[in-house]
């Protein structure tokens, strides 16, 4: 007899290394299981799924008006008389967005036929996609950094790159400058909460940026805690006023994480692009400018 509640090592084993995302629930609605592609495809980790109850944000149809969780839910649908359900629904990514997945609901049947819960099984499904979406939905992907929802340092070396296109056939009158950001003592914020906690931070200084600059200008996730940002037809002047700018909403902010009140500052280092310039001098100058507003003392900013 199938126990979800008592899964052997080989069971778990057996179904974390399924190519499906795999999710049992219990008649409650409770999370007993939560496979490795589960946590890929939707972005929340087995830790952070297994014990929450369905429906949660983790497994409804957020950013899709149709209320999935009452209606459509195939686990909802599913009685133990009946055979496996198939659906096409919207799981939601940890980041916010909408996933399409194809979910298949079985039935789980206790002794004397009761239901004890459901085995949900889910793939990636591109079936209402068009190609040029599927295509489109790829592209983004490889472009955006998962932990902060915002682009990757690859999205960014490449605006770097058709800003100096810009900027060496003069097409704009202005140059362009960027801000290199990096998080002050951000260590000890994993340290002290955890690195799930420090994520949530990554998330809202990502944000914070992000909602500080204009809609030209680009904020990426350079690497670990490091941001850089382009700051379209801006001088080393302005640039200077955005980056106070910045550091101030980042040192303004708290991040509420299970229940600690966290404030991270962030020192930013700057330059002003010249046409000469290659995206590797760029960065290194708006490095070296980082590295004295750290050595001044941090929480400040530097441009040179
Ligand atoms: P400084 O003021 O000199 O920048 O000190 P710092 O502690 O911010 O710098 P350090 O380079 O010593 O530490 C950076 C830390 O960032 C270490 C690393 O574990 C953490 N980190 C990098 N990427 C991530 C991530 O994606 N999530 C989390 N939670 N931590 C990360
Ligand atoms: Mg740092
Ligand atoms: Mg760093």
């Amino acid at each position: 007899m199938f126990n979800p509640k008592t899964l052997s090592a080989e069971e778990k084993k057996f179904l974390d290394n399924m190519i499906n995302g795999i999710c049992i629930i219990d008649n409650n609605g409770r999370v007993l299981f939560w496979n490795d592609s589960a946590a890929e495809i939707t972005g929340f980790s087995a830790e952070e799924s297994v014990g929450r109850t369905c429906p949660s944000d983790i497994i409804s149809g957020a950013g899709v008006s149709e209320p999935l969780c009452e209606n459509r839910c195939p686990f909802r649908t599913s009685r133990p008389d009946e055979k496996p359900t198939m659906a096409d629904i919207r799981l939601r990514h940890k980041n916010g967005y909408a996933i399409p997945v194809r979910i298949k609901c079985v039935p789980i049947t206790g002794e004397s036929d009761q239901m004890t819960g459901v085995l949900e099984i889910f793939e990636r499904s591109y079936g209402e996609l068009s190609m040029s979406d599927q295509l489109e939905d790829m592209r983004k992907k490889a472009y955006i950094d998962t932990v902060t929802g915002i682009p990757n340092r690859r999205f960014a070396e490449e605006s770097i790159s058709e800003c100096l296109d810009t900027l060496r056939l003069r097409q704009s009158g202005h140059g362009f400058s960027v801000l290199m950001g990096d998080i002050d003592f951000f260590k000890r914020v994993n340290d002290t909460y955890g690195h799930d906690a420090g994520d949530s931070v990554l998330f809202a200084v990502a944000d914070t940026l992000r909602t500080g600059v204009r809609s030209l200008d680009i904020v990426s996730r350079w690497g670990g805690e490091e941001f850089l940002v382009i700051l379209r037809d801006a001088n080393k002047k302005a640039a200077m006023n955005r980056a106070e700018a910045l550091r101030r909403a980042v040192a303004k902010r708290t991040v509420v994480d299970d229940g600690n009140a966290i404030t991270v500052t962030i020192s930013f280092g700057g330059t002003e692009a010249r046409p000469e310039d290659t995206i590797e001098s760029l960065t290194e100058r708006a490095d070296e400018c980082l590295y004295m507003s750290k050595e001044g003392g941090r929480n400040r900013s530097t441009i040179l």
